[in-house]
This record gives structure tokens, sequence and C-alpha cells, in this order.
């Protein structure tokens, strides 16, 4: 069975490094560095700049090929409040689609809300940010109980079958390189192989806009024509977003590749 060993294999440990700049229309003189790091992978185009306007790639007769047979596109929520934030911040809100890489139809959907334990209290801040009131979490499980939930909902699907190719795809980084890594460092759990690398939805729509970097996912709604549906911040709402945004890019010739690595060390 390849089962859960496949999920932890040794990190293949990426050193990826890349340096993004940022300038909005009001610091136009400016160009500071979001991050800094010592390589550059071939696959990162920078310098990354936002633009208010950009030329949309043109739909393609037919899309192309994917290089993986599913998408599980995950967007999480977490505690939060400002202006300084609740630290750490615990995820209280874990949905997954379950995307078919061919057609981009939704097979399948892992949802949970998620029971917080350190900040048990949600702050006002979090409810009006995401639209979870104390009610929607106080009887949910613990996120090591969802995590396990999360596992059978994996094998149930089949992705962890021998030669399926999956990848996880997240609006941005702080997904899968700082909340769920950070999440399960409180909750005991060892963050499998598989959700060290994903597919950065920011970075793919870049391969085919160069030059423009969207905000988030109102942002690259906007620049796809799409409307938004759903409340933003609803962890749900925003998977299945992005899983019309990644439709749409697909449709405009984009083969989805991993471009996003966990950097942190917890
Ligand atoms: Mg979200």
């Amino acid at each position: 069975m390849t089962s859960l060993s496949a999920l932890f294999k040794p990190n293949l440990s990426y050193s990826i490094c890349r340096t993004i700049f940022s300038r909005n229309k009001f610091s136009s003189a400016y160009f500071k560095p979001k991050y800094v790091k010592k390589k550059i992978p071939k696959h990162h185009k920078i310098p990354l700049f936002e633009k208010e306007e950009i030329i949309l790639a043109p739909k393609v007769p037919v899309k192309p090929k994917q290089l993986f047979d599913y998408f599980l596109v995950l967007d999480i929520e977490a505690t939060c409040d400002s202006p300084n934030n609740v630290e750490p911040p615990e995820i209280i809100e874990f949905p997954v689609l379950k995307i078919n890489a061919q057609t981009f139809e939704t097979e399948s959907i892992f949802h949970s809300y998620v029971r917080p334990v350190i900040n048990p209290e949600l702050t006002n801040f979090c409810i009006e940010l995401t639209g979870i009131i104390q009610g929607m979490v106080n009887d949910e499980p613990e996120f090591k109980e969802v995590y396990q939930n999360f596992l059978q909902w994996l094998e149930k699907e089949h992705i962890l079958k021998p030669g399926v190719k999956f990848a996880f795809v997240t609006c941005s980084d702080p997904d899968l390189n700082y909340f769920f890594p950070l999440q399960c460092r409180v909750s005991g759990i060892e963050v499998p192989a598989c959700m060290k690398e994903w597919i950065c939805v920011k970075r793919s729509f870049t391969d085919i806009h160069p030059y423009t970097w969207p905000d988030n996912i109102s942002k690259m709604l906007e620049y796809c024509e799409l409307k938004s549906e759903g409340d933003l911040h609803s962890g749900i709402d925003d998977a299945k977003n992005i899983a019309r945004i990644i439709k749409d890019l697909a449709e405009r010739g984009v083969v989805f590749k991993i471009n996003g690595f966990k950097e942190t060390h917890f």
C-alpha cells in the first residue's frame, strides 16, 4: 500500500530563493524587497511588479494537458487579531477541493472547521474578517483530529494510490509555508513531504502575465474577468474561487507547475 507512508518521504530540501519586489502607485519611486533569498530557481520570474491594468492573455482553443491528475485546492483560515496578531495563529477552517486536472471540475470536497486550543476565543476582528463565529468552532474537533480525517479523505479519494499525480494549490505561499506547518508544530504533526511544495496561483498567474503580481484572490478574479462568488476570507468560498481562477488560467494556456516550496523551519 502506498498509503500514508508515501506522504512522509524525506524532505527534498529545496532551498529556494527568490527576490520579489513590489511597489504600488503611492510608492512608485521605491522598490522594497519582500524576501531576499540565496538562489533563484529558473522558473521564478523576477522582478514582479503590481500593475493596475494588464493585457489579459487570450483563451486558447484547447486547454493544454496538465502535468498532474488532480489539483488539491487549499485555503486556510486562522485565528487573527489587529493591530497585534494572536500568537500563534491556529487553523480554524480547513477546506480542500479535489479538482480533476483535465476537466477542472470539483470531484470532492473536504471541509472542516477547527476548534482552536491555545486561543479558543475568536476575536471580533477574526469573526468580521472570516465570517466564522464562535459557535462554528466550539464543537468542532481540534486540528489533530481534523488532519486525521483529512488523511482518510485522501485515501478514500484514491489520491495516494501509486501513479496518481497530484499537487496542492494555494492562492499564495503562507497557507503551506506558514499556517499549516506552524499548526503542525503546535499539534505535534510531521509536515508530510507532499505539503512541502505546492502550486502558488499568484506565481502561475505571472507565467502568462509577466510583471504582474496580483495582490490577492479578488485581484486575480478581477484580472480574469470573473465575478467573486461567496464571501472573501471564508476558506471554502476562497477555495472555490481559486478553483475558478485555475480553470480560467488553464483555458488561457497555463500548464501548472510546482512553484512554491516550504522554506520555514517548523
Ligand atoms: Mg482565505
